[in-house]
């Protein structure tokens, strides 16, 4: 059984823009997956449908399946997809900029856990994140673009996820910073067997990294197969990676 599933899945803005038209698309156990497309293709309205954070209240309908391990995501509200080990790295980052990295880190522990579980966790953030630690005193807004970055991945760790959703994790960041941070989110991905979907404007980083890929146009998923089959692709080649 897949962890994440999509089937058909639709969402509809304001009564009558179809944003998402048929969704279907699957995330393996411990799998590193992409959701490639330009601006405005869908691939934020996909990932908050799949986090919750999409709703009625929003002007959004949804309709279709989505499916983590077992559960049937879709009734439930975004805490309870977070406690289930879902979590959703916003593009934009997203952190408290008045918050100390350290305090980030403490506020994105679930209520109640012991406090050895939390030392736990943030030791493991550090390790794969020691920049974050030399600024552990200082006020996350005063951070670079790219610590920042590293900081909201850190908060994702902080929940203990099964899967991590990041949107555009390559936004603002210069390419060896790309090229860094891609290679943490491999490293996270196949030390501590976490799933990733990884949505990117970015195919070629990210097609370095994953194992496979979904292209989305326009609301429908148009192409899927594994980063190597589609980076020999003309279509991919010459229309995501730049002729290249
Ligand atoms: P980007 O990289 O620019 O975020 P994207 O692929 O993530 O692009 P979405 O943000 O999912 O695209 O947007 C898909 C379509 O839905 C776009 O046409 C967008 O204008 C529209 N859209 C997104 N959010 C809303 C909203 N809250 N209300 C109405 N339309 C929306």
């Amino acid at each position: 059984m897949p962890r994440l599933a999509l089937s058909n899945v639709e969402v509809v803005y304001d009564k009558v823009f179809l944003a998402i038209k048929g969704v279907s698309l699957e995330v393996g156990e411990g799998d590193m997956v992409a959701l490639l497309g330009a601006n405005g293709a869908g691939k934020s309205t996909t990932l908050k449908t799949i986090s919750g954070l999409l709703g009625p209240e929003r002007g959004a309908v949804t309709r279709g399946e989505v499916s983590f391990g077992e559960a049937d995501l879709l009734p439930l509200g975004a805490p309870d997809r977070v406690a289930s080990g879902l979590v959703h790295v916003l593009e934009g980052r997203r952190i408290f900029g008045h918050l100390t990295p350290d305090e980030n880190l403490v506020a994105a522990f679930r209520a109640g856990g012991s406090a050895a579980r939390l030392n736990e966790l943030r030791e493991r953030v550090y390790a794969y994140f020691p920049r974050l630690k030399e600024r552990m005193r200082s006020k996350a807004g005063y951070l670079s673009g790219g610590e920042q970055q590293m900081l909201a991945i850190g908060r994702a760790l902080m929940t203990e996820p099964k899967l991590i959703m990041l949107d555009e994790p390559s936004l603002g960041l210069s390419p060896l910073l790309v090229q860094e941070i891609f290679a943490i989110i491999r490293e996270i991905n196949s030390q501590e067997g976490v799933s990733v979907l990884l949505v990117e404007q970015n195919a070629s980083a990210a097609l370095e990294i994953v194992h496979s890929a979904y292209l989305i146009e326009n609301g429908h998923i148009v192409m899927n197969g594994t980063a190597e089959v589609l980076k020999q692709n003309p279509d991919v080649q010459e229309f995501y990676l730049g002729g290249t």
